[in-house]
């Protein structure tokens, strides 16, 4: 059976009311979309400029099983420039929220029905930050003499000295 789409106590907080579900049977479920164009604050650690994607909760005998589809656009980090980039990451989530809390899972919903998305979310979310990228296949990087980003300025050193002996070599490689 389909259940009506809820409504977050708050957008922002990605807190889910799953009451109705918890007192409906096994199987039941509910789908909805997460919405979410606005920065929100999902952790202490984590920010995030958007989320979008689709939400399926589900009632379990042990719980809400949770599956989403979402992308989190959020800053990261040029590992070559150390520009800060938006990067959107897609996630497709699929976790048992135990009700009540148990050993079953890390994440529980308590007797206040409440399925906080929070946790999970940055669980995943800090795990693709934490993989290097770049701020565009090109990046020029940092001069390693005087620090400047080369993709915004150029500088004056002289980074291009090459060993004559390698020249020819480089040459060689410049042609490819
Ligand atoms: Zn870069
Ligand atoms: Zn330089």
């Amino acid at each position: 059976m389909k259940l009506p789409t809820p409504h977050f106590i708050s957008n922002r907080v990605l807190k889910v009311n799953v009451g109705f579900l918890l007192s409906a049977g096994a199987g039941n479920y509910q789908d909805s979309r997460l919405d979410i164009p606005d920065p929100l604050r999902v952790a202490d650690d984590l920010d995030v400029h958007s989320i979008e994607g689709t939400l399926r909760l589900t009632r379990t005998k042990e719980g809400v099983l949770v599956q989403a589809r979402v992308t989190i656009i959020v800053d990261n980090i040029c590992s070559r420039c150390l520009d800060v980039v938006q990067q959107a990451i897609d996630l497709d989530l699929e976790e048992l929220y135990a009700h009540p809390p148990s050993s079953i899972s890390e994440f529980g919903i308590g007797a206040d029905a409440i399925l906080d998305l929070a946790p999970l979310l940055r669980a995943e979310v800090l795990i693709e930050k934490s993989h290097k990228i770049l701020c565009r296949e090109d990046c020029l990087g940092l001069c390693p003499e005087c620090g400047a980003n080369l993709n915004h300025e150029a500088c004056t050193c002289n980074t291009e000295q090459i060993d004559p002996r390698l020249a020819r070599l480089k040459e060689l490689l410049d042609r490819e």
